[in-house]
């Protein structure tokens, strides 16, 4: 769940239509029409990534909701049965949250593609998940549309990439390599710290990491 009271605003007069925010949109809040981005409301979670990535050019702001909004899928009049199975086949617990940014539970999760949710930006515009770091909760994301029957197409733009391994499974080489597509998740970085951690556990005797 999010209670939201910004939303992201374009200054047209700044965008020189680079995309770059489209790209980086968790929640397909972002199109280009007439080479301008533009915001659909309805979606924006005021993750501010698109704030981020638009430096530069310094064209995308916050702007006040005229009310604030809530993204929240209720599971409460769906059979409870078949959200606690579907749970179960995803892997996740219904009353545990999946995304410890946006505490999106389980079963809010099952719920949301139950109610409709057809992609993972789909899910973010309608509960708010992935408004933070954007890659701890994919996995799981992508376990729950398994389990729901819906087999995910990866998007032509590579926004993201289905894969469902942890961070300890990557070599180096395609560490590397994320690195190089994708240098705002600094994924190089954790993965060099977690294998350091690893060496000094192991060194100091624990198999912990
Ligand atoms: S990142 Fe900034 S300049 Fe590029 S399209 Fe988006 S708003 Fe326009
Ligand atoms: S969801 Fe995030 S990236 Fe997308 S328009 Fe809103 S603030 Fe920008």
């Amino acid at each position: 769940m999010s209670r939201l009271q910004f939303l992201a605003h374009v200054a047209e007069n700044k965008c020189t239509g680079c995309k770059q925010c489209e790209f980086i949109c968790p929640s397909g809040a972002i199109r280009m029409a007439e080479k301008r981005a533009k915001i659909d409301g309805d979606r924006c979670i005021d993750c501010q990534r698109c704030i981020d990535i638009c430096k530069k050019e310094n064209a995308i702001s916050r702007a006040p909701r005229l009310s604030e909004v809530t993204r929240y899928v209720d599971h409460k009049n769906l059979d409870p049965e078949k959200v606690k199975t579907l749970c179960e086949k995803a892997g996740v617990l219904p009353d545990l949250p999946i995304c410890g940014c946006s505490r999106t539970t389980g079963k809010e999760t099952i719920a949301a593609i139950l109610k409709g949710a057809k992609t993972p930006e789909d899910l973010c515009a309608m509960t708010g998940l992935r408004s933070g770091c954007g890659i701890y909760c994919m996995t799981k994301i992508f376990q729950a549309f398994e389990a729901c029957g819906i087999d995910l197409e990866e998007p032509k733009d590579r926004r993201w990439i289905k894969l469902t391994i942890s961070l300890d499974d990557l070599s180096e080489e395609k560490v590397v390599q994320i690195d190089k597509t994708f240098p705002q998740y600094h994924m190089g970085e954790d993965w060099r710290k977690l294998k350091n951690r690893a060496v000094t556990s192991v060194t100091k005797g624990s198999v912990h990491v």
